[in-house]
């Protein structure tokens, strides 16, 4: 422990962000580099107390509770606060393959967990995380390392998200020779095509792991898909196991019985979000192949990420105005009874997109008396009763009702609130309404057996599949998740894998 007093003698403190009408105007990250001195008393306010909740990444509630990857949290807290940034990076990578990830995108369920956010607010675990991944590629420690040595063993991996990129960094560690598959022109799934820009860069960030891993010997296939350009069971010939991480892609839509639901704008949140980022990075959107809200009434259904992400986006893009419908009540301010420390906070956030849409809209939506908040694009426990047409096949609008959630009603948790029926101006509509699971092609092909969601069926810690040297992990596995998870299961799966093809296995 560095300081005993750390903890009482700091405030916590993060990076600043660039202010929201600044950041607008552009697709760069928005965060901002915090100095070294106000790092090393943010490691200082860590007070390693004695059962560190932060690294033990337990589903408590369903949520994880503390660090899915374990990380040596308060051992590089320690070694950030004595300056020696070398030692912490080193013990940063033995359980995390990608810290420039999770340190931009994690939730951080590590601070929901920390001892001294019991009373406090936690330790800035992940603006530490980043700084020292930052560092350590800035000061050139972070360096490509092939094996010393190759097994002959051949690995498939089916996928280039962060589950299959963890899988592929710690298989090819071990000495196997690993492809990756991709059906994307780029590698990264959503690290790449699904979170935007500004909140983590493609070329300075995630090409940059890209490039170390091929340079450590990973071979990347692009724009091929497995079950359509190459059959699955093609794989299961030309190489000794398989690794299918394929995510979880089928996206939700309750509103297949809702009139309307066929017009012209209303899209999947991520054909948005996946063509906006493909332009921006081939032509920094001179083609113009991308959905654009330029000038429209931007409507999003869903919160989550993948909401937050395509409010974002529209403004950047110069939307005319912007809504965000959430099908359920506010959380509260703070923890509710039910919800205790060590559980993840089920609290009411403001992310970068709603911060942007209030510094935006936010004199509007003041001046709407039907509003509930008067500075965010939310609206809560509102429900979407029908898509309007112009009458040329084009939404125009897009029709609501309030929800009373203490009145269940015909089998719902809910009833409407009659009076409350709305009519919203809405050109384009995203619909971030959640995945149900992986597409079914490669799992027919393979033979593979599925859970009641349709997920890959492959026990938690095990990876292994009903066929013997195929292997599944991230999202095709445990249903939609977060980075930090898929990074979890690519790691623990190679482990698997490798065992399975030496008999026994040093990998963590
Ligand atoms: C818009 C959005 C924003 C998000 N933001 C965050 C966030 O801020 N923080 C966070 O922690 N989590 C976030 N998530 C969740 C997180 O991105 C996922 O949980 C994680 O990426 C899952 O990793 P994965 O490797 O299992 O799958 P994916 O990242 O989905 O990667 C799967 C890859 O497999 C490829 N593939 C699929 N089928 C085939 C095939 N047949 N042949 C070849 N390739 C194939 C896909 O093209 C894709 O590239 C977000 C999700 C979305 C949708
Ligand atoms: S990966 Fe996420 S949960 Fe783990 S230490 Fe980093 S921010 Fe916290």
């Amino acid at each position: 422990m560095g300081k005993p007093t750390g903890f009482k003698e700091f405030a916590r403190q993060v990076a600043k962000e660039r202010a929201p009408l600044e950041r607008l105007q552009d697709w760069n990250e928005f965060s901002q580099k915090i100095d070294l001195p106000v790092l090393r008393d943010q490691g200082a306010r860590c007070m390693d107390c004695g059962i560190p909740f932060c690294h033990t990444g337990d589903l408590i509630g369903g949520m994880a509770a503390g660090c899915p990857l374990h990380n040596l949290i308060p051992e590089w807290n320690d070694l950030v606060y004595h300056d020696d940034w070398r030692e912490a990076l080193d013990r940063l990578h033995k359980t995390n393959n990608f810290p420039e990830f999770t340190g931009r995108v994690c939730p951080a369920p590590c601070e929901g967990s920390c001892t001294l956010g019991i009373h406090e607010p936690p330790v800035a675990i992940k603006t530490i995380e980043k700084n020292i991944i930052d560092r350590g590629f800035a000061e050139g420690w972070i360096e490509a390392k092939p094996p010393a040595e190759r097994t002959g063993k051949k690995v498939a991996i089916i996928g280039s998200g962060p589950a299959g990129l963890a899988a592929a960094a710690q298989l090819n560690s071990a000495g196997h020779s690993c492809t990756v598959y991709e059906r994307s022109d780029r590698v990264g799934g959503l690290l790449m095509y699904g979170i935007p820009n500004m909140k983590l860069d493609k070329k300075k960030i995630v090409e940059r792991r890209i490039k170390l891993l091929e340079a450590e010997g990973v071979q990347f296939v692009t724009s091929t898909e497995i079950g359509k350009d190459i059959d699955a069971k093609e794989l299961r010939d030309k190489f000794d196991a398989i690794v299918v991480a394929t995510g979880s892609t089928v996206p939700n839509d309750f509103f297949g019985k809702t009139p309307g639901r066929q017009l012209k704008g209303i899209h999947f949140a991520m054909e948005f979000l996946h063509a906006n980022t493909k332009s921006l990075l081939d032509s920094s959107h001179a083609d113009g192949n991308y959905i654009s809200a330029e000038g429209k009434n931007v409507v999003v259904i869903g919160g989550g990420d993948t909401g937050n992400d395509c409010l974002g986006t529209s403004l950047r893009q110069g939307c005319k105005s912007l809504v965000n419908f959430e099908v359920v009540p506010q959380s509260p301010e703070a923890r509710a009874g039910n919800n205790p420390w060590p559980q993840w906070p089920r609290i009411h956030r403001v992310d970068y997109g709603h911060a942007e849409g209030g510094a935006v809209f936010g004199e509007a939506y003041q001046a709407d008396p039907q509003k509930t908040l008067k500075d965010d694009p939310r609206e809560y426990a509102i429900q979407t009763t029908e898509f309007v047409s112009d009458g040329q096949g084009n939404l125009k609008s897009i029709k609501t009702v309030q929800l009373d959630w203490s009145k269940p009603a015909n089998g719902a948790p809910f009833s409407p609130i009659p009076g409350t029926e709305k009519e919203w101006p809405a050109d384009l509509c995203f619909l971030a309404l959640g995945f149900r699971g992986p597409e079914q092609t490669i799992i027919e092909q393979l033979s593979l057996e599925t859970d009641k969601r349709t997920n890959i069926n492959a026990e938690y810690g095990k990876y292994t599949t009903n066929v013997p040297g195929v292997f599944a992990a991230g999202d095709c596995r445990r249903g939609q998740s977060l980075i930090v998870w898929a990074i979890n299961e690519g790691r623990e799966c190679a482990r698997e894998c490798d065992r399975f093809l030496m008999g026994n296995t040093q990998l963590p």
